[in-house]
This record gives structure tokens, C-alpha cells and sequence, in this order.
């Protein structure tokens, strides 16, 4: 039989859904774009929206051609390219009013160049359109192809962002597809080809790593320039994906915060809700000072 641990109280708040909110959610099926507040179900999304004006747009189409054991994103064969969606996002971060906003996109394997060049567009539209609000990009590997990250970086975004998620050994088992060592590669390249602009990567924990694992991993990141760090409560999507093996107290992730800070890292954000865009503005203006 199958055992689930209870959720802890500080997990459970309620989904906000007033009327400004409903509106961007049409503006959004009008426009066919994907973002990953709504797709994830984030509890954060009023704070993020309304007050704290970031969003996390999911380009290149809604259907990945991986199957990480953690992610809710539908898993298959990837709809044409569209290049009228880079205008798009850009019109839709206008009419939001974003003061940051995070652009991430499905990995698509079935492309030579792993969707670079519409992002590297969508960075171009978007900055045309926007030209004050910071952009923060969180692409996949790519392959690991070094050209496909080249062109993509060209564009210069304000952060590059690219997620470890979890710890070496748990890596097979919760993106299969991906490589623990190869994503360290593709962050330190990133940092090789343009010191200026910080980077980034996100931890996941409740998946079954050790303290001293996420330790390592805090100084793999170090060991690759990585400037900036998140840490977060994984929870589950759906019966199918990987089950949470334990839940840590906020006080577990202050600590986490702590260590973080002493590897020298220029910020970190550790919470039970925290995702990889949460407080994503602070981050720019602090990385920006450094
Ligand atoms: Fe969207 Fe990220 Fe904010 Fe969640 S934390 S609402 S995914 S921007
Ligand atoms: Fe989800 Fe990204 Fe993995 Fe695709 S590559 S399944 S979008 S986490």
C-alpha cells in the first residue's frame, strides 16, 4: 500500500483568484501563452502578479520532449515552432506591467538548436517592448550544446538561470534525461562566456538527499560560479509523480539559507514555498550591485 505523509500547516493556504487575476489568466488563453504560476498551481501567484509585478512565462509550446518524475509539464511530441510567440510575450509583459520577468521553456531534444533562437527572440521582443523591466531566463540544457547556450546568451539576459533541482545521486531517478555534471558545465560556460551576468540554479529538497548532499551540491555550485541560490519544498503534483519523502520545517530551511550564505553565494532564498522565480526581482538588483 501505497503511504503518504501529511502536509504540513504551513503548506496549505488558499489560491487566490480575484477579478484582475481572472482577466490575466484570459488574457493568456487569448494570447495561447503558458506561464508556470498557473500551470504549477503556484501558491504564489497574487504576491508575484499583482504585487510584486514577476510572472514566469513557459515558451516553445506547452508539450516537452522529456519526462522529469517531478514536473506536471505534459510529456510528448512538441507542437511547431512559433515564432509569433516572442511578440506575444512581449505584448503580454507590457500589459502586465512586469517589473522582472522569468522566461523558462520546455526542453525541446527534437531541435537542433534546442529552441535557442526563439529565445534568444523573445529576450530581443520582449526587452524592445519592455525596456526597463529585467529578464531572467531559465532554459534547459539545451543538449548541453555549448553553440545552442551561445546564441541564447547573445540576446543578454539579466540572469541565467538553469536548475540542478536536486542532488547528484537523486538526479538519474528525477530528470532521467538530464545529467547532474552537464548542468554544472552548461552554468559555468554561461558565466565563462559573459562574467558580467550572474547565474543561477534552484534546489528541490524533500525528495530523499541527505543534509550533507545538499551540502555538496551548494558546493558544486560554488565550485562553477554560480551566484545566486534557491531552495524549496518539493510537492508532489500528481499521483504519478515522485512521492515527498519528508517535509522540512521552515527553521530547517533558515538554516539551509544559513550555510548558502557562508559558501558565498550573493543571495539565497530557502522557504517551503519558495520556486526558482520566487523574489526573482530582489535577486537582479542585488547581483546588479555586486
Ligand atoms: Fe510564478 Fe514563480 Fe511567482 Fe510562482 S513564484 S507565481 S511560478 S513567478
Ligand atoms: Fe518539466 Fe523541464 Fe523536465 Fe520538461 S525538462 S519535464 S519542462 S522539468
Amino acid at each position: 500500500t501505497e503511504e503518504y505523509i501529511r502536509k504540513p500547516e504551513w503548506l496549505k493556504i488558499k489560491l487566490n483568484t480575484n477579478e484582475s487575476y481572472k482577466g490575466l489568466k484570459k488574457m493568456m488563453r487569448e494570447k495561447n501563452l503558458h506561464t508556470v504560476c498557473e500551470e504549477a498551481r503556484c501558491p504564489n501567484i497574487h504576491e508575484c502578479w499583482a504585487v510584486r509585478k514577476t510572472a514566469t512565462f513557459m515558451i516553445l509550446g506547452d508539450t516537452c520532449t522529456r519526462g522529469c518524475r517531478f514536473c506536471a509539464v505534459k510529456t510528448g511530441l512538441p507542437n511547431e515552432l512559433d515564432w509569433g510567440e516572442p511578440e506575444r510575450v512581449a505584448d503580454s509583459v507590457e500589459q502586465m506591467g512586469l517589473k522582472h520577468v522569468v522566461i523558462t521553456a520546455v526542453a525541446r531534444d527534437d531541435l537542433k538548436d534546442g529552441g535557442s533562437e526563439v529565445f534568444a527572440e523573445t529576450i530581443r521582443a520582449v526587452r524592445r517592448k519592455n525596456p526597463v523591466t529585467t529578464i531572467e531566463v531559465l532554459p534547459s540544457d539545451m543538449s548541453g550544446t555549448p553553440e545552442n547556450l551561445d546564441i541564447l546568451m547573445e540576446a543578454r539576459p539579466n540572469i541565467l538561470n538553469h536548475n540542478i533541482e536536486t542532488v547528484e545521486r537523486l538526479t538519474p531517478r528525477v530528470r532521467a534525461r538530464a545529467k547532474y555534471r552537464r548542468s554544472l558545465d552548461f552554468l559555468q560556460y554561461s558565466k565563462e562566456l559573459h562574467p558580467d551576468i550572474p547565474t543561477k540554479s534552484s534546489l528541490m529538497v524533500g525528495l530523499g538527499e541527505t543534509k550533507e548532499e545538499i551540502i555538496q551540491a551548494m558546493d558544486d555550485l560554488r565550485a562553477h560560479d554560480v551566484d545566486i541560490m534557491t531552495i524549496g519544498q518539493y510537492l508532489q503534483p500528481t499521483k504519478k509523480h515522485l512521492k515527498v519523502q519528508r517535509y522540512y520545517t521552515p527553521e530547517e530551511f533558515a538554516e539551509l539559507k544559513e550555510i548558502a550564505m557562508t559558501k558565498g553565494f550573493s543571495h539565497c532564498e530557502s522557504g517551503p514555498l519558495v520556486r526558482s522565480s520566487y523574489h526573482a526581482d530582489e535577486q537582479v538588483n542585488e547581483a546588479q550591485v555586486q
